[in-house]
């Protein structure tokens, strides 16, 4: 026969798996049985090709694939290996590899087994395969129960890495010993360090990094850095509070390797927690507690706290939501956050007026604002929209008077008709009677009205218009400074009509409340000291509010000039404007943050498929730009 000719040279393939190593195989044992037996044939060894610590589940093992590259070459004639486990614990991979060294006229010789080529020894090596293949997935499942019942039973913690803080000195077969799972002094200084930051001084886990990294603490993998997600995973493991999980991940097969490793030893590389039911608590002893629990407690809420009151959590006062609008279309503005900052922008997106930060539109605004408190006469100066207001108003008044002539007139007319059709017999006298009680009624109403027409017609008096906005402004200018952003964007509310951005000035449309001459009249003990021409509303609200505001918890202020008779027809408001130029950061930093960003909106345009461009344009949806 071939197989036992003196010069054979062979190819020798040995492999043991991780679990077969612990049980105290070797992988020397096996090559040096396999050189013994090659003596013994009296075949000489060509190469070794050595798997050590591999799995035979996995297709892809380095030595493997080196025997495989070899086999062409034609420096061996055969291969032996110990048994087929020793090749693949996987049918489907030994069919392959058997044909794969076959097809280049290697004989596959194992040890085990008798040496021939026959349909019989074929199909012994595949039942041995399957075997291996059985075997393979008892081992799986009895290391599975083996460790799961030395955390449910024996309630002793399984070696594995330890977590931070801890050491683990793993299991000496040789000694007999157990593995040990002790603190790590210097470790465990570090955690109840971050548990302190963190319980005591209210850190967030950034901070915690940014302070970690500021002290030179280097975490386990030294010269890394610490990660937020390290730090969170250790606030938020209950192993340093004296409770360990087994059962906590699971490990799987990624749908798409994202590195290119070539050998793997295992397939599921990737690891996912699993659902907390599914997790086996462990009670460590006492003296592996580094965090006492009532602590840990404290942490935790501390941890879910920082998630609902974190800013990217919460929404975002805009201070002039629903006031400005584009000076280019005359569209909304409203508010955009980008990466931590804030902005207004065209709801329309019309591109004729920039984007504009937050901070300052806001400041250009409140300034305008408070600079017209602060001086009045800005707003006085514009009375001539008063006068137009009078005009109006007068011209509407003797429209309504003359209307109420006419309806005396009528009323007249029916009444002389009524007792026409009396004298002629047509109505009874007690008809006649009922009617005029109607009549009766109606001119009541008509001379009533007639009486509210001329006492109530707005008469403006300068003086005392003005002598109002002033006063008005005096007591807001009390409360300015001390006004909270909501108070400033209720203020701002009652007080501003709207807001034009037109890029680089800003428009504000506001109106204030002013009392005309004939208010001055109502004018009851609370005046205040505003002078002889004081005016009775604004007076009067003052008063009041003083009192409200001392008495009520915030809810209503002494903004809510509209709930105080002046949203009344009669309370005139008057209308003011003022133009300002927006004063734009101009700071080293927001230029190159500014240049940044143009470059990158640059970049983006440059990428952008004109469908997407179509989309980006509001105004023009079928118009690309
Ligand atoms: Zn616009």
């Amino acid at each position: 026969m071939q197989s036992n000719s003196p010069n054979k040279r062979v190819a020798l393939y040995a492999r043991v798996s991780t679990e077969e190593q612990r049980e105290g195989q070797t992988i020397d044992s096996q090559i040096a049985e396999l050189e013994r037996f090659a003596k013994n044939n009296d075949w000489e060894v060509a190469g070794v090709f050595q798997d050590n610590g591999w799995s035979g589940g996995m297709l892809a093992r380095p030595g493997l694939d080196r025997l495989r590259d070899e086999a062409s070459k034609g420096i061996f004639s055969a291969v032996l290996i110990n048994d087929v486990d020793r090749l693949a614990r996987d049918v489907a991979h030994l069919g392959v590899i058997k044909r794969d060294l076959e097809r280049h006229q290697l004989q596959v010789i194992f040890r085990k087994l008798p040496m021939e080529e026959s349909p019989t020894h074929n199909l012994m090596v595949n039942i041995l395969g399957s075997f291996a293949e059985f075997e393979r997935e008892l081992i799986i499942d009895r290391t599975r129960r083996g460790r799961r019942h030395k955390v449910e039973v024996r309630k002793e913690f399984l070696g594995c890495i330890a977590p931070y803080g801890f050491h683990y000195t793993p299991k000496d077969h040789a000694a007999g010993k157990e593995g040990i799972l002790a603190i790590n002094p210097d470790e465990a200084a570090v955690v109840k360090q971050v548990y302190r930051w963190v319980g005591e001084e209210g850190l967030s886990a950034r901070q915690v990094v940014v302070r970690l990294n500021q002290t030179g603490i280097q975490p386990r993998k030294r010269h890394a850095k610490w990660a937020k997600s390290t730090i969170l995973r250790l606030l938020r493991s209950e192993v340093y509070a004296g409770v360990w999980h087994y059962n906590k991940f699971e490990s799987y097969e990624p749908a798409d390797q994202k590195s290119e490793i070539k050998y793997r030893r295992s397939a599921k590389s990737s690891l996912r927690k699993r659902p907390r039911s599914e997790w086996l608590p462990l009670e460590l002893p006492e003296h592996l507690r580094i965090i006492r629990r009532n602590q840990w407690e404290r942490v935790q809420r501390q941890l879910d706290d920082n998630i609902t009151f974190s800013p990217r959590n919460a929404k975002h006062t805009y201070l002039l939501k629903g006031l400005v609008r584009c000076g280019g279309c005359t569209a909304r503005y409203v508010g955009q956050p980008c990466h931590g900052r804030f902005y207004y922008r065209c709801i329309e997106r019309c591109k004729r007026i920039p984007t504009i930060n937050e901070n300052a539109l806001d400041s250009t605004v409140w300034n305008t604002v408070e600079e017209a408190i602060l001086n009045p006469h800005l707003i006085a100066d514009q009375m001539t929209k008063l006068k137009q207001l009078e005009a109006k108003n007068s011209s509407t008044a003797e429209n309504e008077s003359a209307e109420v002539d006419r309806s005396m007139a009528q009323l007249q007319s029916e009444e002389s008709r009524l007792l026409e059709a009396y004298r002629l017999a047509v109505i009874s006298p007690a008809q006649l009677g009922q009617e005029l009680e109607k009549i009766k009624a109606r001119r009541a109403a008509i001379e009533t009205r007639k009486v509210d027409l001329t006492s109530h017609s707005p008469k403006f008096s300068f003086p005392a218009v003005r002598n109002s906005i002033f006063t008005y402004c005096a007591v807001l200018s009390q409360r300015l400074k001390t006004m909270t952003v909501e108070d400033r964007q209720r203020f701002l509310r009652l007080l501003v009509v709207e807001i034009i951005f037109s890029g680089s000035t800003v428009r504000v449309r506001g109106v204030i409340p002013v009392s005309n001459s004939e208010g001055a009249t109502n004018l009851e003990t609370e005046t205040q000291n505003v002078g002889e021409t004081a005016v009775g509303n604004i007076a009067t609200m003052t008063a009041r509010l003083r009192g409200r505001n001392h008495a009520s918890k915030g809810e209503v202020s002494f903004l809510d000039f509209k709930e105080h008779g002046y949203n009344v027809p009669q309370t005139p408001l008057l209308e003011f404007e003022l133009v300002r130029e927006v004063k734009k950061d101009s700071t080293v930093a927001n230029q190159a943050r500014r240049g940044n960003l143009l470059k990158a909106n640059a970049a983006k345009a440059r990428y952008l498929t004109p469908r997407s461009r179509m989309r980006r344009c509001g105004k023009h949806p079928h118009k690309p730009r």
